[in-house]
């Protein structure tokens, strides 16, 4: 299905945009997929569903089809736990305000990092963080890119090496969702949660089981940085739990993860078999036993 070396995949479920920690406006993009050969898209911006509007007007024009989409990270000893929540309601209100209360937190963290940058002696100001982000919800890579103009890193990527990843000394931890809470707000609202990068989380066979009961539906086993072992792997344990392998590029716009927008296999018949898992939980879910759980 490969298009040839200058275009992509036809599918692509994992991509950003300035409205949250994307480099291109949402519009932009959906241009740029489609030129790229890409006809069916998940805009799945962290924590907003706000560019799913004018990106679903552009692909109806461009012949892409833009699936709702937005990511959640989350917060546990799993390490990083990102849940993919596909067909959600963009004009869904009670989303949108849990939704929002996600941003400000991370717009809050995003501050105190810079504090403490400013305290180690890297001066970054929080109003170029501000201008980086373009109005989209704050994140880390505006803090990256921020800490790389300055000269205070050698590559935007070293940033998060040295001084914004975990147990690095600007680090501040995020106040946010459990993975089983997100995965149960997406069902709340009538979405079709999936486990983004697997490759991230630590432990992950024995968090898809209770992931799996509170919802789960699919996983994204296509990744750009994952080994031909790694996809197997999670090609196997997706077999193992009745999920449906996904895939992404993950694009944000600055060469981040190593793929452009189409640049993963997706296999075409997910979209389907996700859509099969909108309104209800496959495996036996009692949402009582799960809220004692979060
Ligand atoms: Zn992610
Ligand atoms: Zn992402």
């Amino acid at each position: 299905m490969a298009a040839g070396v200058t275009t992509g995949y036809s599918i692509d479920l994992h991509t950003h945009s300035l409205r949250s920690d994307g480099a291109l406006g949402e519009v932009e993009l959906i241009r740029r997929a489609a030129a790229r050969g890409v006809r069916i898209q998940a805009l799945s911006d962290h924590d907003t569903l706000m560019g799913v509007a004018a990106a679903v007007a552009e692909g109806d024009r461009l012949g892409v089809r833009v699936i709702p989409a937005t990511e959640l990270n989350t917060e546990s000893e799993w390490g990083d736990v990102h849940i993919l929540s596909y067909f959600v309601d963009p004009h869904d209100d009670a989303l949108e305000e849990r939704l929002r209360w996600l941003r400000e937190n991370r717009g809050r963290r995003i501050e105190l990092m810079v504090e403490k940058l400013n305290a180690l002696g890297y001066a970054v100001s929080l109003d170029r963080v501000r201008e980086i982000a373009q109005g989209g919800s704050l994140g880390r890579p505006h803090l990256a890119q921020a800490l790389f103009e300055a000269g205070h890193v050698p590559t935007y990527d070293s940033a998060f090496v040295t001084l914004i990843s975990k147990d690095s000394p600007a680090y501040v931890s995020r106040v946010g969702l459990a993975p089983l809470e997100a995965v149960a707000l997406v069902r709340e609202h009538g979405g079709v949660p999936a486990l983004a990068h697997p490759g991230t989380t630590v432990g992950l066979d024995r968090l898809l089981p209770t992931l799996v009961e509170a919802g789960l539906a699919g996983m994204e086993c296509y990744y750009p940085s994952h080994s031909p072992s790694r996809t197997a792997y999670c090609l196997r344990l997706a077999a193992q739990w009745g999920l449906v392998p996904t895939g992404g590029s993950d694009f944000h716009g600055r060469g981040e993860h190593g793929a452009d927008l189409g640049g993963v296999f997706v296999p075409p018949e997910c979209i389907e078999a996700l859509e099969s898992r909108r309104g209800g939980v496959r495996s036996a879910y009692h949402s009582t036993r799960v809220e004692g759980e979060l």
